[in-house]
């Protein structure tokens, strides 16, 4: 996992995304970069270690920029694998989340045209891809590249020429954040919630534009398509650490209030479930979810009589099981765990109905 940011508009962008990035540090970070629009080209600067250790030394200057904190899956951890990359010009720069499973057959293609790669890493190959592309439209040029790409990304490409933001993603998450005049981008809504609580959430397979006036464009299928603006009723607050020491500690004092509101949002009842009486509950989970899942199949079981297995979903891919009866039940505290929603993807695809916690 990984932390990706973008902004572009009319203040200075590098305060904008190092306290962005600062807010998506839980998703990684063994080094962190951003890359900047100057009046010239693009500044970057990448270091290993985190955005809070070194954010002293970033000095860049610029109106649009993305950025990057990095938990590394493709080349090992050091300053050139470390994000955002370049294309072979220096007119663009990306920073990318997620794996590209045609990793290596890619990258033999494109040091065989003659691009000079720089890192080890899956990510940089996408700058080389849209630079393979580009001949006027660079949402056109994205679009062309991401074809190419098969695995999981989120992907912001900055371009010196046009001064344009495109996010791509797929099986990644992003999140757009609409200001006035301005656009911000980031992988959860709480990195961005201080700025705006505007929001667009693309789908897999979006495309969308930030022009440097802040005007957004979503394409879907090669068509523009409305922008659906969603408002989040959350305060910065609650997604600070607000006096605890950690997130952990404060979410554990926040259980009870958690499962008040819980309840009370449901006082006129539950949702309806695909099955309202299951006579077998399938929990799928990893990690400590996969505790709460024991714990869950323990309780359900002994006060319902109803078949209840909890299962690690990794290991449940994997297994003989073969079709599943009654409910399926995914639980994931991120809502990202790969090893999880890679059967809840394969189960719904079958048409079996999911429940996901
Ligand atoms: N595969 C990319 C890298 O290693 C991104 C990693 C991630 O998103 O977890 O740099």
């Amino acid at each position: 996992m990984c932390g990706i940011v973008g902004y572009v508009g009319s203040r200075e962008a590098l305060p904008v995304l190092l306290d962005s990035l600062e807010r998506v540090t839980y998703r990684g970070y063994d080094s962190f970069g951003v890359a900047v629009l100057n009046g010239k080209g693009i500044d970057l600067f990448k270091q290993v270690g985190s955005v809070d250790e070194h954010r002293h030394a970033v000095q860049i200057s610029g109106n649009a920029g993305i950025g990057h904190t990095r938990w590394a899956t493709v080349g090992g951890v050091s300053q050139q694998n470390a994000h955002p990359h370049m294309d072979c010009t220096g007119g663009i720069a990306i920073v990318h989340n997620g794996d590209i499973d045609n990793y290596q057959s890619l990258r033999d293609r494109l040091l065989a045209e003659g691009h000079r790669l720089k890192s080890e890493t899956d990510s940089e190959l996408i700058a080389h891809l849209v630079e393979n592309h580009l001949n006027g439209s660079l949402v056109a040029a994205v679009r062309k590249a991401s074809q190419e790409l098969e695995g999981s990304y989120a992907t912001v490409v900055l371009d010196y020429e046009t001064k344009e933001l495109v996010v791509i993603r797929n099986e990644s998450p992003v999140v757009v954040g609409i200001g006035e005049g301005e656009a911000f981008i980031a992988s959860d809504a709480p990195a961005i919630l201080s700025y705006t609580d505007r929001f667009l959430y693309p789908e897999d397979g979006d495309i969308v534009l930030a022009r440097p006036d802040g005007e957004v464009k979503l394409f879907r299928g090669g068509n523009e398509k409305k922008i659906t603006v969603r408002r989040l009723a959350w305060s910065s607050g609650q997604t600070e650490k607000n006096g605890y020491e950690h997130f952990m500690l404060k979410e554990i004092h926040e259980q009870p209030a958690a499962l008040r509101d819980t309840l009370a949002a449901h006082a006129g009842g539950l949702p309806a479930l695909p099955d309202s009486s299951p006579e077998r509950i399938l929990l799928l989970a990893c990690g400590t979810s996969y505790h709460a899942a024991l714990y869950a199949e323990a309780l359900m079981e002994g006060s319902s009589g109803v078949s209840v297995r909890a299962r690690v979903a990794s290991e449940y891919t994997f297994s003989r099981e073969g079709g599943v009866e009654g409910l399926v039940v995914a639980i994931s505290q991120s809502g990202e765990t790969a090893d999880t929603l890679a059967p809840v993807r394969a189960l719904k695809s079958a048409g079996h109905p999911v429940v996901g916690i």
